[in-house]
């Protein structure tokens, strides 16, 4: 009993002596105590109308983007166009435009408010298109040299002006605010026809927001052969385009002539695998003939994605300007930006239509289009 007594004097000693110290060696601390309060006392009105200022702020910006939207009338769930070309030539035909119209197809989607987003943006629902404004995205299949050429001008090499890359470039540095982009489909041995170039034309593609797609080994026809000679055909391309980039991702495909593997073999076009080499296609491209609908959508299906056909003959009143003109008479179809790639904005009566897992976490604005 009185050892512990002991102990527990000295405990109060030494607490004491601890306090008497720590009261000496902040003198300071009541004052500094004081202090913020003190101006937290006077901060408080102008914290007060602050965020009064703030609030109006925010009604008025919100006050705007309503009236906005009814000038505006964004759908971010109406329907995008892919486009399909194939040559870019001297001679139009079914399968080759001229470059002359090339370029009017370039002028008139421009002057009409699309604007070129990049298929990787658009599978990724990373659209990032200015409020008002409808996006398209450019595809072309077989690498061809008329697609992407370079030719020798007094003994130097320059990016012939009349192929797809040469008029996208023009296009592109003429109209900054026209977006960049467009999806090469190439196959094999010789993709773009000059043998010596293809690592720099890949590279050159790459770097300037443009991308290579698959388009199998040899072009084959993926809906006569076996399931093994699919993955075999979709395999070697990926080997062989990885021989120039190495561990490229090859993460789309544009079925050769429209054509797949029946039922349930349609699965090797997405994914699969030949002697150690997978490959997996985050978006598999048909011939087709209707707008994509917007990722968005309820019937967005990346693994069977429509294209148009990029042409004015014979295409049955499914190309470029049969679309361009029926989008005109139904403007209400059509994917019309909110300019703010974090919300995506529909009238109403899209609610049912929206798929609410593909906008992850961005924001569902409503509005009724009047
Ligand atoms: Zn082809």
């Amino acid at each position: 009993m009185k050892a512990k007594a002991v102990i527990i004097v000295v405990i109060l000693v030494i607490f004491l002596a601890a306090s008497l110290i720590s009261c000496n060696g902040n003198t300071n601390q009541p004052n500094e105590e004081k202090a913020p309060q003190s101006s937290e006392a006077i901060d408080a009105p102008q914290k007060e109308a602050e965020a009064e200022a703030e609030k109006k702020d925010e009604e008025a910006k919100e006050q705007e983007a309503a009236i906005d939207l009814q000038k505006i009338k964004p759908n971010e769930n109406g329907r995008i166009m892919l486009l399909m070309y194939h040559g870019i030539s001297d001679k139009e035909s079914e399968w080759v435009r001229t470059p002359e119209n090339f370029r009017r197809d370039l002028q008139t989607l421009y002057e009409k408010g699309y604007r070129i987003i990049s298929l990787k943006d658009y599978i990724d629902n990373d659209i990032k298109v200015e409020a008002g404004f409808t996006p398209v995205v450019l595809t072309f299949d077989d690498g061809l040299l008329n697609q992407f050429n370079y030719i020798e001008v007094n003994g130097e090499r320059r990016l012939d002006p009349d192929c797809a890359v040469g008029i996208l470039e023009e296009y592109f540095k003429k109209y900054p605010d026209f977006g960049r982009g467009g999806s090469f489909y190439v196959f094999y041995p010789l993709p773009f026809r000059q043998k010596e170039l293809i690592k720099e034309k890949y590279e050159f593609l790459i770097q300037n927001g443009y991308e290579v797609g698959n388009h199998a080994y040899t072009h084959e026809n993926l809906g006569k052969i076996s399931a093994n000679e699919v993955q075999k055909a979709l395999a070697l391309n990926v080997v062989n385009t990885r021989k120039y980039i190495e561990n490229f991702e090859v993460f789309s495909l544009a079925l050769p002539y429209g054509a797949s593997p029946k039922g349930e073999d349609y699965k090797y076009v997405v994914s699969g695998e030949y002697e150690g080499t997978q490959y997996n296609h985050k978006a598999v491209l048909l011939v087709g003939s209707n707008p994509a609908p917007s990722p968005n959508s309820i019937k967005f299906d990346a693994s069977k994605l429509p294209r148009i056909r990029a042409s004015e003959m014979n295409t049955a009143g499914t190309g470029i300007y049969d679309w361009l003109t029926h989008f005109e008479k139904n403007p209400h179809e059509r994917y019309i930006s909110d300019g703010n790639p974090d919300t995506i904005t529909i009238p109403e009566e899209e609610t049912e239509k929206v798929n609410l897992e593909a906008i992850k976490d961005k924001k569902l604005v409503k509005y009724l289009r009047q």
